[in-house]
């Protein structure tokens, strides 16, 4: 088999198409999420359909060059985070992330999107990064080159339940701008896929090099989360044979 990313010939592995340690998190604490990413059968789909691509890249690839980028990941959204770190402001309830490298956490946002994207898999469904940008991700990943058309902003997600939410890529525009949103419990990332920058409302909350980092921490569902959720219950009570709320 090919490997999508070093496109040598090589045995391909089970690949997550998030990774790991947010996985392992949500699987340890609840079974929410089963059921929001799939069709039939909600209890197999976690670790199963959905979350793996056995099609895509090869030890090597997952392990090393996307692997690093994911470590980086974790230091700046930590699966677990640090509740000492939320602060409330007038306005704002804010989670200090520390002090960012800007080249890490860009290539840790390609790697996640060029997964999905190289992916058949329902989590990815949304992705499609046209061949440009998936062409030049790819080539960043294999240099180690991060990219000017890629940069986001966090939220950190404190609802009162399902915070665990594990909704698939999203593609949206916010203010003229190409975006994705990506779940990653309990993070929210708004990503930036586009040439044009942020608008002045999102720059400030930008995750940028060597600046201090920071994710507005949220505490309810977003008006479109509601609207999925809504989806997937309806959905779920009329597989079980019950009415629609
Ligand atoms: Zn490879």
């Amino acid at each position: 088999m090919i490997c999508k990313l070093c496109q040598l010939e090589k045995p391909l592995i089970r690949a997550l198409l998030i990774p790991r340690n947010y996985f392992l998190q949500m699987k340890g604490k609840s079974k929410h999420l089963v059921e929001f990413e799939t069709g039939e059968s909600p209890q197999k789909s976690l670790n199963q359909s959905g979350t793996i691509d056995t099609t895509i890249l090869c030890q090597n690839c997952d392990n090393k060059r996307l692997g690093r980028f994911e470590n980086y990941g974790y230091a700046v959204f930590p699966p677990l985070p640090d509740p000492t770190k939320i602060t409330r402001l007038p306005y704002l309830e804010i989670y200090r992330l520390g002090a960012i490298n800007g080249r890490s956490l860009n290539l840790f946002l390609i790697g996640l999107l060029w997964k999905l994207h190289a992916s058949n898999q329902a989590l990815g469904y949304h992705v499609d990064l046209g061949q440009r940008y998936s062409e030049q991700f790819r080539a960043a990943i294999l240099a180690g080159r991060d990219s000017k058309s890629v940069s986001c902003v966090a939220f950190l997600m404190q609802y009162p339940q399902y915070s665990d939410l594990m909704l698939g890529a999203l593609r949206k525009k916010v203010e003229g701008v190409n975006c994705y949103v990506f779940y990653l419990p309990p993070w929210k990332l708004l990503i930036r896929v586009d040439n044009r920058e942020f608008g002045q409302a999102l720059t400030k909350f930008e995750l940028r090099d060597g600046r201090d980092g920071i994710a507005r921490v949220l505490r309810d569902f977003a008006p479109s989360e509601r609207h999925i959720l809504k989806f997937i219950q309806d959905q779920a009570r009329s597989r079980a044979g019950l009415p629609r709320f």
